[in-house]
């Protein structure tokens, strides 16, 4: 038996490796493989990241992504899944897979759904079939897809939601979270509930303790990071840290620049995921640890460095910013295909430097080195992610 798999079979799925202040370095134990934590995880909702293939994904030190249940189930379907024995099997990654139960597209989706306290009907925006979305079916969903991680289908609250709104949503969370937990997951899954509780500490609060009572092998923060102000965002992450169990991961949905994750994982936040690197890549953006580059600009047009002198990316090993800057000015995709490779390199380095300062005892400095560089750094003014994060997911 390997010992991951053991580790798992004693309910042993997370172990803390060192800390730093609140902030840790931690395993997550997977049927796929053991993760180093605090980790990035790239959104791969259609069966693939965006212009990466999972060779490429590898090489870059990319150990778990994240996949869409509700996309997937509309498309391709899962009869289609099921061929393939499961989503790893469909996308030819055996790395780790953490599955989003719909709950995002609940929110994400506004006009086109119906929601009470059985499920939600939501009516696709590709094709515009319906399905009818309960905690038990997004589950079977994620079974036939075989995730590693499986999350619960939650109702997430808009920031601007009013207080009595946010409690609604806050205890249909809570009652989708135990039929999910009673309906179950495989064995080898580990199963994640999601703290809601809108722009309301006392419901954060509140939501945090509920689920925290029950035998979840993992807890996430949902429904922040979607435009609310920046303290906002760390002031409500911290009131939900302060009440989940201390000993089982955290995993903060929908966050990625780099100063939003230096403050998180200070707080103890175990996992992150978000379409940013990618995204940005796709629009010219170019993260360094000195700042945010738009490789658009005239600027680089002569420019011979490469996008990071001391990136080890084949990219930056290989191409010089003139000429991303020459494919961006073409419309060539191979422009985008460069930056993301670059991007979600900078993201792994970026968590793999966090790691190493918490069990190094030098994070407090890191932490202010990289708000230092890489909100004040030498990037051409676009520096300041907070609005890229509210398009995060
Ligand atoms: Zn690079």
């Amino acid at each position: 038996m390997s010992d991951s798999l053991q580790h798992r079979e004693q309910g042993l799925s997370f172990e803390i490796t060192a800390r730093s202040g609140t902030a840790r370095v931690g395993k997550l134990h997977t049927a796929h493989g053991v993760f180093e934590t605090p980790v990035f995880m790239p959104v791969g909702t259609n069966a693939n990241v965006k212009l990466m293939r999972v060779d490429q994904l590898k090489e870059i030190g990319v150990q778990i992504l994240l996949g869409n249940s509700y996309h997937l189930a509309v498309k391709p379907g899962l009869d289609v899944i099921k061929l393939h024995r499961g989503l790893h099997g469909f996308m030819g990654w055996n790395g780790g897979i953490l599955t989003d139960s719909g709950g995002f597209q609940v929110f994400s989706l506004k006009e086109l759904r119906q929601i009470d306290d059985d499920g939600v009907m939501i009516k696709s925006p590709v094709d515009g079939s319906k399905l009818f979305l309960t905690p038990e079916f997004s589950i079977d969903i994620q079974k036939t897809l075989n995730s590693d991680i499986v999350m619960v289908l939650d109702h997430c609250p808009s920031p601007n939601d009013s207080y009595e709104e946010a409690v609604r949503s806050l205890k249909r969370t809570q009652y989708w979270a135990e039929r999910s937990l009673k309906h179950g997951v495989n064995s080898w899954q580990l199963l994640f509930a999601i703290a809601q509780g809108g722009v309301y500490e006392d419901l954060r609060r509140l939501s945090a303790q509920k689920l925290s009572e029950l035998p979840f092998s993992g807890f996430a923060i949902g429904g922040l990071s979607l435009g609310e102000e920046f303290e906002k965002t760390l002031r409500l992450a911290s009131v939900t840290l302060e009440s989940l169990p201390e000993e089982k991961p955290r995993y903060f949905m929908g966050g990625g620049s780099p100063e939003l994750i230096a403050h998180l994982v200070e707080m103890g936040v175990d996992m992150f995921d978000s379409v940013f690197p990618t995204r940005l890549a796709r629009h010219g953006a170019a993260l360094t640890f000195r700042g945010r580059l738009n490789i658009r600009s005239a600027r680089y047009k002569n420019d011979l460095k490469p996008i990071e002198e001391e990136c080890d990316c084949t990219v930056c090993r290989n191409h010089s910013r003139s000429y991303i800057h020459h494919l961006f000015d073409r419309g060539e995709v191979l422009g985008g295909i460069l930056l993301t490779h670059h991007n979600l390199r900078f993201m792994m380095r970026f968590m793999q430097r966090l790691r190493d300062s918490i069990a190094n005892g030098t994070f407090s400095e890191y932490k202010k080195e990289v708000i230092d560089s890489y909100v004040k750094g030498e990037g051409d003014g676009l520096c300041s992610d907070i609005a890229g994060d509210a398009l995060s997911r």
